[in-house]
């Protein structure tokens, strides 16, 4: 019988926010669901010890009652024992895997599980030139005789435990396979995985959201008449005026032309798909629940990369309105301002638009859709 431990009791500050690595979102999903699902698809994996950081147990939940999740240590070693002491027999062998490690197939399980051994690792060769530093300048190491090792390693319960027993504490032992090592105990290597990487760095990170994410591309245009009476706002952010958008709701057509751009962006129509004109229901509403509405029908895998709106308003001026605007943007779609444009031109005089007639919108945004799921539900009419 074969189980897991899956070590996600990092803290992450090499990648800096709140949440602990294991925890933050990859495409939308806890990091360490996607190597915890994988795992668990696996045959020949009875079951996983989910090792997490201690008092942080109720954050890493799960539903599978093949998941024991147990509080890790102050180190690796620490965690990995944690992990070994919870196993359910002390027969048998243990994969061990970094929840660092997303992308973990099936396929590599295959060939780490395959050989008859008491210790296996999988391994790649190095293709950057490798130079040891020191006082005496560099020294170019023979890159044929080096290999670079992935989790998951697989061992005999028995020869695991005993390493963690028997191994001083203060043995260099970057990776599991190092304190088996250390006993004089044979490790076999078997062919690792390219894709298996390791997220560590804030730039891992963005090659793997990339690596997981369709991009798509939206566009909304939204025009209203001016009329006196009526609050000017824009994106939540009220901006001082006589006059402001006619309209069933508040009239926000920033908000408006970014609901377009949402639905565009996933093809599901446009904003009058959702909340039909004239429909009593949204008499009065505010635009930026129809825009948390709007997202809901996109949850899942799908996150806002940057939006880019121009606004159309001869007066007043909305300069100084513009950060204020901006943050509203960022704050109701849960990202970064970094990733969130807002200017605004006049009508220059002409038309319409020139005469004070009416404000419009414009909003161009890039989603990135998790590759492999299905498309976001329609709306029903
Ligand atoms: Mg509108």
């Amino acid at each position: 019988m074969t189980w897991a431990i899956l070590v996600a009791a990092g803290r992450g500050t090499r990648l800096g926010g709140g949440v602990p690595k294991g925890r933050r979102l990859l495409g939308g999903r806890p990091l360490y669901l996607f190597a915890l699902q994988t795992l668990l698809c696996h045959r020949a994996v009875a079951g996983v010890i989910l090792v997490v950081p201690p008092g942080d147990e109720a954050g890493f939940a799960s539903d599978d009652d093949r998941v024991r999740t147990v509080p890790g240590g102050e180190e690796r070693r620490s965690s990995v024992l944690a992990g070994i002491r919870a196993l359910p027999a002390s027969d048998g062998d243990v994969l061990i895997h970094d929840a660092a490690r997303p992308f973990l197939t099936p396929a590599l399980l295959d060939r780490v599980l395959a050989p008859d051994a008491e210790a296996v690792v999988p391994g790649l060769p190095l293709t950057d030139t490798v130079k040891e530093t020191g006082a005496a300048g560099l020294r170019t190491l023979e890159r044929e005789r080096l290999v670079r090792v992935q989790t998951p390693q697989r061992f005999r319960v028995s020869t695991i435990a005993r390493a963690h027993r028997e191994v001083a504490a203060d043995v260099y032992a970057p990776d599991d396979a190092a304190l088996v090592e250390a006993l004089g105990v044979e490790v076999k290597l078997v062919a690792g995985d390219a894709g298996n990487v390791k997220l560590t760095t804030p730039v891992d990170w963005q090659l793997a959201e990339e690596r997981l994410g369709e991009l798509r591309v939206g566009t909304g245009l939204d025009i209203h008449p001016l009329v006196a009476g009526r609050p000017l706002i824009l994106a939540g952010h009220i901006v001082a005026s006589d006059r402001g958008p006619a309209g069933d709701s508040d009239g926000d057509p920033l908000t408006h032309a970014l609901i377009d751009a949402l639905l565009g962006a996933t093809a599901q129509g446009d904003i009058g798909t959702l909340f039909p004109p004239g429909d009593p229901a949204y008499r009065g509403a505010r635009s930026l629940e129809l825009l948390a509405q709007t997202r809901l029908r996109l949850a899942g895998p799908v996150t806002v990369v940057n939006v880019d709106a121009t606004i159309v308003l001869q007066s007043p001026r909305l300069g100084p309105h513009l950060a204020a605007i901006r943050a509203r943007l960022a704050a109701a779609l849960d990202v970064a301002p970094e990733r969130v444009s807002v200017k605004a031109k006049t009508a220059d005089h002409l038309g319409a638009l020139g005469r004070e007639e009416g404000i419009a919108a414009q909003v161009t945004l890039l989603l990135r859709v998790q590759a492999g799921t299905q498309a976001p539900q329609a709306p029903h009419r």
